[in-house]
């Protein structure tokens, strides 16, 4: 193979390491999961009436985040475009087809390095991002909570074994779900709050109530809480973190500029978005949940990467 440029020892080796990864029990158990949990979301939300959207993977305006990644974004014929970080903006205009939808949508999200060791962070992974308009927070707390319990409930029969392989035995927890205020958990339990409710809970609860400036501009601010969010996280238990985030959103365009000023960001970057917005946007809520972190879980998986056969690991050549 004289024509190609020589692979780096770095490379070999991930390429060695993922070949041994991809042939052993350990790997077949672990797609069978993944494939299953996958199953049981898309029969999940097909049994209640939802249509599935096909993923958008290219487009001029995606999901500025809460935190700083690198850039993803190409030039083509003149245009910007970027990989999609999340696909809210497009499942909000989706809306105007159909009231009810799920995509489950490839993110690229060109994490920092200091996200490698978390054990729950991918630079590419799967979101299945859900909306439904005229929906409520509480609306979309309890689709959650009735989502997580089924593909629970058919995980533990269609992958029994795969369970026990891996020493795992997981439980239906009761609907509803603990819920905390999020000003009042941070109050009581410092900073660190959500990873130390997670280590301390068996099963899966709720953070709600988010302040604003810890969010992205499109969760919807409440009207008689000014400052704070109509929306949520699902953590899971264990010690495992963030399961889910979601809430209400901003639809009306007076409100979504004067949250794009309260967070310093430009105009410009949205300026695609807004002229939709301009036209009108239905009122929803949503969330989107992370495939491979909810493998993760099922499997009690010490580290994100195993969950899926092609991670691509924050910082680290992967194929
Ligand atoms: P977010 O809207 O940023 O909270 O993302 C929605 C969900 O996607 C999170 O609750 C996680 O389950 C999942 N997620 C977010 N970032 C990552 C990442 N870098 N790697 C894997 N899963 C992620
Ligand atoms: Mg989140």
């Amino acid at each position: 193979m004289a024509f190609v440029n020589e692979i780096s020892p770095e490379e070999r080796e991930g390429l060695s390491n993922l070949y041994s990864k991809i042939s052993s029990e350990r790997s077949r158990r672990i797609l069978h999961v993944n494939s299953e949990v996958r199953k049981s979301l898309r029969d999940f939300f097909i049994g209640e009436g939802f249509y599935e959207l096909s993923p958008v993977i290219l487009g001029p305006v995606t999901d500025p985040l809460n935190h700083p990644v690198s850039d993803a974004s190409i030039n083509y014929y003149g245009h910007k475009y970027g990989l999609t970080q999340s696909m809210i903006f497009h499942k909000q205009i989706a809306l105007l087809s159909y009231e009810k939808l799920f995509i489950f949508s490839p993110n690229v999200r060109l994490e920092p390095l200091d996200r490698q060791a978390t054990g729950r962070h991918l630079a590419e992974f799967s979101q299945l991002d859900v909306e439904v308009r005229d929906f409520s927070k509480d609306d979309a707390i309890s689709l959650a909570e009735r989502m997580y319990c089924f593909v629970i409930e058919q995980v533990r029969k269609s992958c029994a074994e795969d369970l026990e392989f891996f020493g795992r035995a997981l439980s239906v927890p009761h609907i509803p779900f603990r819920r905390y205020d999020y000003s009042l958990a941070k109050e009581r339990y410092g900073e660190e709050f959500e990873a130390s409710l997670s280590e301390n809970h068996k099963d899966p609860f709720f953070i709600e109530n988010v302040a604003l400036l810890d969010r992205e501009f499109y969760d919807r601010e409440m009207e008689e809480r000014p400052g704070i969010l109509s929306d949520m996280d699902m953590v899971y238990p264990e010690g495992f973190g963030e399961a889910l985030s979601g809430g209400e959103r901003e639809y009306q365009l007076e409100r979504i500029i004067d949250r794009i000023k309260k967070k310093g960001q430009t105009f410009e970057q949205f300026k695609y978005y807004l002229e939709v917005a301009r036209m009108g946007l239905p009122r929803s809520a949503g969330f989107g949940i992370g495939i491979e972190r909810l493998v993760r879980y099922v499997l009690g998986l010490r580290n994100i990467e195993d969950a899926t056969l092609f991670p691509k690991v924050i910082g680290k050549f992967s194929l």
